[in-house]
């Protein structure tokens, strides 16, 4: 039988409409004002907007942090659990292999913990930690196997390559028109600083962004930018932090490069003065990038009004504080890197960007699902509320009233860095290819998220 959605005004990134939404199996089938009910379910909308089913491109759900011991809080059950009852319905994955790994054994393990253990649908961006003849063999065939974006990192030594593989990398991967993202910090630099801290007994979570300022993102920004031009590749800056940062990609625009830049909710609601609070309480904010300053969230806050940033993605890494981060108490440099926040990017957008009057709800439409859909090439499958796409359908509430806290979060970690705040509107409902998986902010639904096989299709990206 099929779903008719009555009285609810469908969202996109171009604008809004009253109309109904008729659901036909996984599949939206009909879109129109009125339309009749003849033998479909009806669910009474009205009051309500339909948002495209959110996309978080950035999570690590489950994650060894590659020091051997320590994996996250969340995995692919409870992180995805927690994604879809707040309503994002599908994710992609950070795919990371060890050193000596291939991608494809990296994409069967990846598939081995995602395959009958999630709740919402999922892909990955496959990492690239070194890079060799074998390697380079493989983007083809990731490509082939519907894995069309990678991810390089210019820190952590046990991540990074050099500037060269980076630019090797680019070439290849743009024979394929695909997409590449990079963690941008001088990597160099970071371990200096680390040292030289570490060196003058200066241990507190005080000193994590001190070894981490914006000029060791900028520089590597603006050089990875560099690299990209030299490539011709359009490339993805994830989690940019800082306003210099937004200056190098500014200028690289404003020279004809196109380009992509992702920065998560923790930079644009949260500040590095939290490093500073009572009882080890900074570690819960001990993620890298860090936390920018007052001045920084503004600048950013002002990308995403005017286009400057084009997706919002969470970078959820969670690990608990009790036992985890704690392991760090007498050296902040022991501190596992990360924060959890694949629950409550919609909330948080919603409130601080929509209800502030920042930004309007098709912006964050396209912030969180449309752009993420088109730049990484699930468009039209999903990202849009549209005749023959996917039905991931949130059914958004703007007059709820709520606070985030640890003690109801559905997250499976002992803290959130945004514990205590409150926010407006919340997901009533949501659908996932049709069948409704969350409630009221809880999931009801078993796991039946699937694999998103990618294609690329060149008209897709339209970077601004
Ligand atoms: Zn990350």
């Amino acid at each position: 039988m099929s779903i008719l959605l009555k009285g609810g005004i469908v969202v996109s990134a171009e604008g809004r409409r009253k109309v109904d939404v008729r659901i036909d199996g996984e599949i939206i089938s009909e879109i129109g004002t009125n339309l009749a009910i003849d033998n479909s379910e009806v669910e009474d909308v009205s009051g309500c907007y339909l948002l495209p089913g959110f996309i978080d491109a950035h999570t690590h759900l489950e994650l060894n942090n590659g020091k051997g011991s320590i994996g996250t809080a969340d995995n692919f059950t409870t992180g995805s659990r927690a994604a879809v009852a707040k309503g994002t319905t599908a994710v992609i994955d950070m795919a990371t292999p060890s050193k000596g790994t291939s991608l494809k054994q990296c994409l069967t393990d990846w598939n081995r913990l995602a395959e009958g253990n999630s709740f919402c649908d999922y892909t990955y961006h496959m990492s690239i930690i070194e890079w060799n003849k074998a390697i380079s063999s493989e983007i083809k065939e990731m490509i082939d196997e519907g894995i069309t974006s990678f991810k390089m990192y210019m820190a952590y030594d046990n991540l990074r390559t050099t500037d060269a593989e980076i630019f090797e990398a680019m070439t290849e991967i743009k024979k394929y028109n695909g997409m590449l993202g990079i963690h941008c910090e001088n990597g160099d630099m970071v371990n200096e600083m680390i040292a030289k801290f570490v060196r003058e007994g200066k241990l507190t979570p005080h000193y994590h962004p001190l070894t981490r300022p914006d000029s060791v993102e900028a520089e590597a920004v603006e050089r990875y930018l560099m690299i990209a031009d030299l490539a011709g590749l359009p490339v993805n800056i994830v989690h940019l932090s800082t306003a210099r940062s937004l200056a190098a990609v500014r200028r690289a625009r404003a020279r004809g490069q196109k380009l992509f830049v992702e920065t998560c909710p923790q930079y644009l609601v949260l500040d590095d003065h939290l490093y500073d609070g009572p009882d080890f309480e900074g570690a819960k904010y001990v993620c890298s990038p860090p936390l920018r300053s007052k001045k920084d969230q503004e600048v950013l806050w002002e990308g995403v009004m005017d286009g400057s940033i084009d997706t919002i993605s969470t970078d959820h890494c969670s690990f608990n504080f009790e036992g985890q981060k704690t392991l760090g108490k007498d050296d902040f440099s022991k501190i596992p890197n990360g924060m959890p926040g694949v629950e409550t990017r919609p909330e948080l957008i919603y409130t601080y960007g929509v209800t502030t009057g920042k930004i309007t709800l098709e912006r964050m439409v396209e912030l969180l699902s449309e752009g993420i859909a088109k730049q990484f090439h699930l468009f039209p499958q999903k990202g849009i509320i549209q005749k023959g796409s996917h039905a991931d359908i949130v059914i958004w509430n703007p007059d709820t009233k709520g606070v985030i806290s640890a003690k109801t979060q559905i997250q499976t970690v002992d803290y959130t860095p945004f514990d205590g705040m409150e926010t407006k509107g919340s997901a009533q409902a949501v659908y996932l290819r049709g069948k409704k998986v969350a409630e009221n902010g809880q999931c009801i639904a078993e796991m039946e998220g699937k694999f998103i096989h990618r294609k690329i299709v060149k008209e897709s990206i339209n970077p601004c």
